[in-house]
């Protein structure tokens, strides 16, 4: 259950309640917005009676409980959409829609410069590129770790772009979290619980991409993992699931975003290059996500497609990535936000 304070009160006001609830043996999440604090009942069963008698307090607004499995990511637990800033600025969650592009993974320092200076131009804010990879061959490349760490954030610091790039595993996590603005977890790690909770104690934004069979509950879940460890910062990616199909390379599906939107508050961001595996597919998908109401995409894009080291068949050249940005602005404008 949430317990929502009555407008303006006071800290010793929110500590009393929080005292008594504590006093029952509950864990809590205190956050405080704007007009009021709320107190979150995170950890520990409450008997009807107990949160009548919270009610009651005169300090409190009301008592509103909270059904599903998930509490801080839950929507009762926040009124309108979460949203934060990445850094400089640079935010999700809000009225523009957060373009995330750049290759699979980072190959060389000439190959980022140039992506990055052609998605920057054509009006993306984060970088991406994998100096980890998840491949599902130990023969293929594993990406440039360090070095590939370095050269992100030297083409950060020449571009300005901030970076995403992900973290495979709790012992990388700590090199991982100093060079990327935002961590990305992959669709392999999503109940990866160990690295979750680690994930839970760092300050920086998370990426959390859809298990390829995961359910909206267990991503709920799932993120509520790294909430319930002190970050709230989590942005869920939406990037296809197992079908019965195999034209695509998953099934991407549009029906978590405006599902998601009544379930939680976080901010959904859409990935059509994993959701099918084939660029020619990347524009539609892209212009359905905006429409359907995602709040970013994340897009592969690499100079020279037939070169990437790896999913090359779903990356956009530089060229494409700037028309289907021209496209995207019309179609953010058609449902009340911008690029
Ligand atoms: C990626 O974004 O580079 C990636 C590996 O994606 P996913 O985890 O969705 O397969
Ligand atoms: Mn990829």
């Amino acid at each position: 259950m949430i317990v929502v304070m009555r407008a303006g009160a006071a800290p010793e006001e929110v500590r009393k309640v929080a005292d008594q609830l504590e006093g029952m043996g509950l864990r809590l999440h205190i956050s405080q917005g704007v007009e009021r604090t709320v107190i979150g009942v995170i950890g520990g069963r409450v008997e009807e009676a107990t949160a009548a008698a919270i009610e009651a307090l005169e300090e409190v607004e009301r008592v509103v409980p909270i059904l599903e499995p998930y509490k801080l990511a839950s929507r009762r637990y926040k009124e309108g959409g979460s949203r934060f800033d990445l850094g400089g600025g640079v935010e999700i969650g809000g009225e523009k829609v957060l373009v995330i592009a750049g290759p699979c993974a980072v190959e060389s320092l000439e190959q980022m410069q140039q992506t990055a200076r052609a998605v920057k131009a054509a009006g993306a804010r984060l970088l991406r590129g994998g100096a980890f990879k998840p491949r599902t061959s130990p023969y293929s490349f594993q990406g440039m770790e360090r070095e590939g760490l370095e050269i992100l954030a030297q083409v950060r610091r020449e571009t300005g772009l901030l970076i995403t790039t992900e973290v495979m595993d709790p012992y990388n996590l700590e090199m991982v979290a100093e060079y990327a603005d935002v961590v990305q977890i992959g669709t392999r790690n999503m109940q990866n619980f160990h690295l979750l909770r680690e994930v839970g104690r760092i300050k920086k934004p998370v990426l959390l991409k859809r298990g390829m069979c995961a359910t909206l509950e267990e991503w709920l879940m799932a993120a509520e993992y790294i909430m319930s460890g002190g970050n709230q910062q989590v942005i869920l990616c939406e990037r296809g699931i197992r079908t019965f199909d195999t034209y695509t390379r998953n099934t991407l599906d549009l029906t978590a975003v405006p599902s998601l939107k009544q379930l939680t508050h976080l901010p959904v961001v859409v990935d059509p290059s994993h959701g099918t595996g084939k660029w020619k597919l990347v524009g539609p998908m892209s212009r359905a996500a905006v429409a359907a109401g995602a709040d970013g995409l994340l897009i592969e894009v690499h100079p020279h497609p037939e070169q990437a080291v790896s999913d090359g068949p779903q990356s956009l050249t530089p060229e494409r990535f700037a028309g289907l940005m021209r496209e995207l602005t019309a179609v953010a404008s058609a449902v009340g936000r911008g690029i």
